[in-house]
């Protein structure tokens, strides 16, 4: 089960716009607002499985690092807003 998982990580993870992106572009330490944020996201704008993406930062509870186009301010204003609106 956990290869199936990470084989199906990997198919998507292939088509990622990120894969090709500068390496000096920092993903995981970028500040929320800062010019490296908005570079990442830039780049996740154009990127085919950007939904997949954002998917599974959401659903893992992903902290750092843009993840679909989302920093961590914007997953933890979303996960906000679900809660609101469950409640
Ligand atoms: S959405 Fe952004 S972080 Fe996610 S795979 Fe695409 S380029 Fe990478």
């Amino acid at each position: 089960m956990t290869t199936h998982i990470a084989l199906r990580a990997l198919k998507w993870q292939v088509h990622a716009a990120c894969r090709n992106a500068d390496r000096e572009v920092d993903w995981i330490d970028a500040e929320p607002g800062s010019a490296a944020t908005a570079d990442c996201k830039a780049i996740c704008r154009l990127c085919p499985v950007r939904l997949t993406c954002a998917i599974t930062a959401l659903t893992t509870g992903e902290s750092y690092g843009v993840w679909g186009g989302m920093d961590q301010v914007d997953r933890e204003a979303l996960r906000h807003a679900e809660v609101q609106v469950a409640a």
